[in-house]
């Protein structure tokens, strides 16, 4: 009959955060953040113990690379540190215009468009192309970014049997589709989309065809021209790509390239590239040196590769349960989050960092563990990474 006190009020407000957060741990998908103190490298200083890293999405190692570094300098130097404004306001630099001219010319498409993140980029496409009463197709296994991208514009969205063909046919054949969303190389698993038969299919039946290509580019590709350089595929069988520049990049942020239409409308309706602060100039300088030592320094895939098949092959002979891939994102399947979370502590224990990527980041029962490798790595290093797996699994 008492009235509650203001402070069993409080109390009863944060309750149900307090269950969630409990019963989360109780699932093993307790998420923790460990501090870094060195720049992303292969080897790092994490949580004050030095450490052999195999998760970073630096795959050229450019992230910390000098003449980056050097650039960044000088032109936070001229340009200062903050952009102070949005594009359509005053932050639109030089470095930045530049930079979208030459992400266009490498891409091969008319316009390229800045935007702060991918996630944003992602948000800002498809919610300006599409609409409620559009249907929109993505693999089951797009990044969050689409995937919430698709949710918010209000479509219907249907996520299709992952690498699919004959699924998403089926769909499209039901109700025509607006839109088809991909990853090029999908970020929990490595492997690569079949872009050919996807773009027959989106233009079989009047769609444009989106493709997120964060992993590929820089990786793939004929110059790092990314995963649609990869299968020779142009801006007619792809009209829209995105790609980011905090992976193979080095640096920060995402683009979007195409039509000179589709970016125009984007800079006229896309919300997230509209309300929001532009990206540091002197981040965009950055890119710019970063896009030519990556265009030019072939060595970084070619070394890249080596690694990979050095990596693949080690883990067959030790029967690693590796998941199907050719590229620099190598997951061991593990299953069982708790396990997952085991293995990956044991192996910082050796010195050894690969985080746990866990439900929702990847469906139920497929924990695992997301090896990542970079150019920067060496053949030591994975024979380290490969003979500590060995003792563990
Ligand atoms: C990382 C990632 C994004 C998001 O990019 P950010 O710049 O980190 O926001 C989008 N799509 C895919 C496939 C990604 O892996």
């Amino acid at each position: 009959m008492n009235t509650p006190s203001r402070y069993q009020k409080t109390m009863d407000k944060w309750q149900p955060l307090t269950a969630a957060l409990d019963d989360r741990r109780r699932q093993a998908l307790y998420r923790q953040r460990k501090i870094s103190d060195s720049a992303s490298s292969p080897e790092m200083v994490i949580s004050g113990q030095p450490c052999l890293c195999f998760c970073s999405n630096d795959y050229l190692g450019l992230a910390n690379h000098p003449a980056v570094i050097k650039t960044f300098k000088k032109a936070s130097d001229h340009y200062g540190v903050g952009s102070g404004a949005a594009h359509l306001i005053n932050g639109h630099s030089r470095a930045h215009h530049a930079l979208e001219e030459e992400l266009a010319e490498f891409t091969g498409r008319e316009r390229a468009l800045l935007f702060s993140t991918g996630y944003m980029a992602n948000l800002g496409v498809i919610n300006t192309l599409c609409r409620a009463g559009d249907h929109l197709y993505q693999d089951r296994l797009n990044h969050a970014s689409l995937l919430d991208a698709g949710q918010l514009s209000g479509a219907r969205q249907q996520r299709y049997a992952h690498l699919n063909n004959e699924n998403l046919s089926a769909k499209c054949t039901k109700n025509t589709p607006k839109m088809v969303v991909t990853d090029a190389v999908f970020s929990m698993d490595g492997d690569i989309a079949p872009l050919p038969a996807l773009s027959k299919i989106a233009q079989q039946h009047g769609a444009w065809l989106m493709v997120d290509d964060a992993h590929g580019l820089g990786v793939l590709g004929r110059n790092g021209a990314g995963t649609l350089a990869h299968f020779g595929l142009d801006a007619e069988q792809v009209p829209i790509l995105m790609g980011t520049l905090g992976k193979g990049f080095g640096t920060f942020g995402a683009f979007v390239a195409g039509d000179e239409r589709l970016i125009e409308t984007l800079i006229q309706q896309a919300r997230s590239y509209i309300y929001t602060t532009a990206m540091p100039a002197a981040i965009a300088e950055a890119t710019r040196c970063s896009l030519a030592i990556l265009q030019t320094e072939s060595w970084r895939r070619e070394k890249l590769q080596q690694l990979i098949s050095h990596f693949k092959s080690g883990a067959a002979q030790l029967g690693l349960p590796l998941l199907p891939s050719d590229t620099p994102i190598q997951p061991l399947l593990i299953g069982d989050s708790a396990k997952a979370n085991t293995i990956s502590q044991q192996l910082l224990a050796r010195g050894i960092l690969v985080t746990a990527i866990r439900p929702p980041t990847v469906p139920a029962g497929s924990a695992r563990l997301r090896i990542t490798l970079s150019a920067n790595h060496t053949e030591q290093q994975v024979e380290q990474l490969l003979m500590t797996l060995g003792a563990l699994l």
